[in-house]
């Protein structure tokens, strides 16, 4: 018989075991108030296992049982699917202790003991694996069971579902075939719940099921309850490394953890009648993190009926009480116990057995990122947790959920299309096919989406007004992301699903075609792409989100700084906390329209004269760029990166754009043309670029650094204190830096000169080419500052192409070729250790060397973690991600031995 994972089951009738008996201790027992785990032993028993030790000595009503190891687990996989010798031994030995505590017999017909075997991992993975309840009844069990229950009616009910679970679960029958069954028997009798039926009904189910089995396993239902408790517990395992815990793993990052163990536990039941009940609840509100119990809870009912959501359950808070007094009060109880003990949000199950209180199982809550930023002040406020705690307990990257608008959990959504989660929040505009398109419209007052295969540098002003970015091609670091990214607009990119179609002004999506009349919604926290206006919530930023911020900044020695182009960047910049500015991109400034015209006529100039002449047209407005940079940050140091990209970028591609340049220009069209094609290269992002400009044009940075210093002076005589950091971009050999370095003092001292003003400044450079990495210590002698570069270094060190390394990373990753996108968080083992190098051979030729990270992995909290482990002075990141960075660096600080010994920069 196959199971759903595809494995052939034998369990039943012999399981073989593998190797030979050996004293490891594989068990472990826990009940009336003992228990020879402890909450310490995350690792061997699982989460679960080590709280339900942990609950039993507090001691908390825990149904008394035993966990099978996780090793034990890994051990039947690496056997190729085989328990280990003596295994079920000490579960027989374990049993006759349950037995004990509870004073029922495994299999008995008089007292029978049921047991429940659940899956529980060291993470937890909610409803990833396997289980199995009311383990132990058997034709002879169940009338023993009816007896002792005095519920006839129940015990066929545990029964019926025994047989359901374990064919379903553990032998692989489809579920179907019982629902067939049951729904065969209601409609017989005229009932449509399973509580209208009779006891003869359920007896009527439990032969039919019998029947279901026998025909798709090929024996009888196990009558003998350690056979039928075996082959749960090597269901559990294989549970395990079933697809859907495996993709579990893959997206939670859950690594190097061997297996989930196995708790069989007495069976207590909340469907015993009207005095019992099952329920879930929270100690806080994992949503808002509001201190007020949370829970739902189902009267005369099993766990899997809330689970199944057949039957709504009523809410703790308002109807508990109405119904027991005394089970409220006892749970209220339970609530400030688990929270003294753990110190954290539990979520926890129980049960109310005939009025009795039993735990089940208690576990750290997974909240929402505003929760966790609540939680945590208030439990330090509570005194329940230290500052250092609080800091560590809420997780940097889920901040993102706290800084941008999010769609209103309760709309409804159709997802058209799923690409990649480039830049989060939520959008909602009409369809734009161009970025001046969405200029256009967004200036008549609609809303925009961009849409667009890939958008380019040009695409900048369009970009800017869209509500948000779609892309059908491209990776997390490609233009389309970084750029939203900075801007903090919304971007999914990279959506195959999606098929633009310019020509007939339609996007084809999932099969339904969309125009420019449409409205489609996009969550760049998830990547999905959803049909229509979906209705969105407004983030607010919580006076206890501040306080994590300022205890986070308290903890951290890594500055953090922005990556910010215009005065308005470095505005929302510094609102969220940034110390400086990291990144300055000044090719943007060019793409104004006032500007564009002029940077044109500089790359089409015929010689040096011709593109002087233009470049003069250009300084005026970046010298008010860089003084309006200079005002915003009010002292903060500013780092300038003179003009990288290829000069293509700058220039129009279709026919039309180039004859209304010629014509503009006053220059034939064929010379527009020509220049186009002497531009083109095959490799841009390997051409002539950065630093490779300005080798061939000085001009062009004398023009930049003029406008720099200019700027620093007027700055200077309204009394802002200005610290100019003027960084050359793509340096291979250190004789780059050393030519142009030339160039840009002759230019500063004229300029200071002319205007009689001394001002400070610092001349430093990109490290994003391995050569440079490779020569720090030549470099370090003709820089003062360093900023590691880790979007070209991660391409050049790798051979990835940062634009179009989504046409395999699904691949790589789904293969784990590779274990995350290395443009997205910091390959520490490779470009790391370039990185270390450099900044190493850097310090050793100057001791005082600045040190910075630019590239999008700045504002990555892995990556932060790394950047301080290295002694980076500063993370540079996207304005949006300060809060992120500020959190991560606080984090890496606090988990460093270092810090606090001594050791601050
Ligand atoms: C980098 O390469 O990391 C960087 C910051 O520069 P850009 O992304 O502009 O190439
Ligand atoms: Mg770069």
């Amino acid at each position: 018989m196959l199971k759903k994972s595809g494995k052939v089951k034998s369990v039943v009738k012999s399981v073989k075991a593998s190797g030979k008996k050996s004293n490891l201790k594989r068990v472990y027992f826990f009940g009336a108030g003992k228990a020879e785990g402890n909450a310490s032993m995350k690792d061997l028993l699982g989460g679960k296992g080590a709280n339900l030790a942990d609950m039993t000595m507090v001691p908390l009503p825990v149904p008394p049982g035993f966990t099978i190891t996780t090793d034990t687990c890994g051990d039947y996989n690496d056997a190729g699917g085989k328990l280990p010798a003596g295994l079920m031994d000490e579960v027989r030995l374990n049993i006759t202790r349950v037995e004990k505590a509870t004073g029922k017999k495994f299999g008995d017909p008089k007292n029978p003991l049921l047991v429940a075997a659940r899956s529980g991992a060291k993470f937890s993975m909610p409803g990833m694996m396997d289980t199995v309840l009311n383990i132990g009844l058997s034709d002879a069990a169940v009338a023993g069971l009816a007896a002792l229950s005095g519920n006839e009616r129940f015990a066929y009910d545990s029964y019926r579902r025994l047989i359901n679970m374990f064919g379903d679960t553990v032998m692989g029958v489809d579920h179907e075939h019982f629902e067939h069954e049951l729904s065969a028997v209601k409609k017989a009798k005229g009932v449509e719940l399973d509580t209208d039926l009779s006891t003869a009904d359920l007896k009527d189910v439990v032969a039919r099921y019998k029947a279901v089995y026998k025909s798709h396993v090929g024996s009888e239902f196990p009558s003998d309850p350690y056979k039928q408790l075996e082959a749960a517990i090597v269901a559990v395992f294989q549970s395990w490394m079933g697809e859907r815990a495996i993709k579990y793993r893959q997206l939670n990052d859950i690594r190097g953890v061997r297996g989930t163990a196995v708790n069989v536990q007495a069976m207590v039941f909340g469907n015993m009648g009207e005095d019992s009940a099952t329920g879930v609840a929270f100690t806080r509100d994992p949503s808002t993190g509001e201190n007020v119990f949370y829970g739902e809870f189902l009267v005369n009912a099993q766990g899997e009926d809330v689970v199944a959501g057949i039957r709504t359950p009523l809410e703790c808070n308002t109807e508990m009480g109405k119904w027991s007094k005394k089970s409220w009060a006892e749970l209220l109880k339970v609530k400030n116990t688990l929270e003294k003990r753990y110190k954290d949000v539990q979520d926890f199950e129980f049960t109310i057995e005939k009025g009795k209180l039993y735990m089940l199982q208690t576990r750290n809550g997974k909240r929402t990122a505003q929760a966790a930023v609540k939680i945590a002040v208030d439990m330090l406020k509570e005194k329940l947790i230290d500052e250092r705690t609080a800091v560590l307990r809420v997780d940097p990257a889920s901040l993102d959920q706290l800084l941008h608008p999010t769609f209103d959990p309760k709309a409804e959504k159709t997802v058209l299309a799923k690409g990649l989660p480039a830049s989060p929040g939520a959008a909602v505009g009409k369809i734009a096919f161009t970025a001046a398109e969405a200029e256009d419209r967004v200036g008549k007052g609609e809303k925009i989406i961009l849409v667009r295969r890939e958008t380019e540098p040009a695409d900048i002003g369009g970009m800017h007004v869209s509500e948000g970015i779609l892309t059908s091609t491209g990776g997390m670091t490609s233009h389309a992301a970084v750029v939203a990214r900075g801007m903090g607009t919304p971007c999914v990119a990279g959506a195959g699903g999606v098929q633009i179609d310019l020509k007939a002004r339609t996007v084809t999506i999932g099969g339904k075609v969309f125009t420019d009349k449409d409205y489609i919604s996009l969550n760049g926290g998830t990547g999905e792409v959803y049909e229509g206006q979906v209705g969105t919530v407004e983030a607010s930023l919580t006076g206890a989100f501040r306080q994590i911020m300022l205890l986070a900044d308290k903890h951290r020695t890594l500055k953090v700084r922005a990556n910010a182009d215009t005065p308005t960047d470095a505005q929302v910049a510094r609102n969220f906390g940034a110390e400086g500015i990291g990144l300055c991109r000044t090719e943007h400034m060019f793409f104004d329209p006032a500007r564009i015209q002029a940077m044109r006529e500089m790359i089409l100039a015929r010689d040096v004269d011709g593109r002087k002449l233009a470049l003069a047209k250009l300084l005026p407005y970046q010298k008010d760029d860089f003084l309006g940079l200079f005002k915003e940050m009010k002292g903060l140091p500013v780092t300038i990166r003179l003009l990288d990209p290829p000069l293509h970028e700058f220039i129009p591609h279709g026919t039309g754009d180039q004859e209304r340049l010629a014509q503009a220009m006053g220059i034939s069209y064929s010379e527009v043309v020509n220049r186009v094609h002497q531009l083109h290269e095959m490799n841009p992002m390997l051409g002539h670029r950065g630093c490779r400009l300005a080798v061939t044009y000085p001009e062009i940075l004398e023009m930049q650094v003029e406008a720099i210093i200019r700027a620093a002076v007027e700055a200077k005589k309204l009394k802002i204190t200005v610290l100019p950091e003027i960084m050359i971009p793509l340096v291979g050999t250190v004789k780059e830096l050393t030519y142009l370095k030339k160039f840009l003092i002759e230019t500063a001292d004229r300029v200071m000169k002319e205007t009689k003003t001394k001002v400070e400044y610092m001349i430093g450079t990109m490290i994003e080419v391995p050569r440079a990495a490779v020569t720090a210590d030549k470099i370090a002698a003709e820089a003062e500052f360093f900023s590691f570069g880790t979007n070209d270094l991660t391409q050049m060190t790798f051979g990835f192409s940062r634009d179009d390394i989504n046409s395999f990373l699904p691949d790589y990753l789904g293969k784990e070729v590779l274990e995350r996108d290395p443009f997205q968080s910091l390959d520490t083992e490779g470009v790391g250790s370039l990185i270390a190098m450099a900044v190493e051979k850097g310090q050793s030729v100057r001791p005082d060397i600045k040190l910075g990270i630019c590239g999008e992995h700045g504002g990555d909290p892995k990556s932060v973690l790394f950047c301080h482990s290295v002694g980076l002075n500063y993370v540079s990141c996207s304005p949006f991600r300060v809060p992120i960075a500020r959190l991560a660096a606080a984090h890496a600080a606090l988990l460093d031995p270092k810090v606090g010994k001594g050791k601050k920069k």
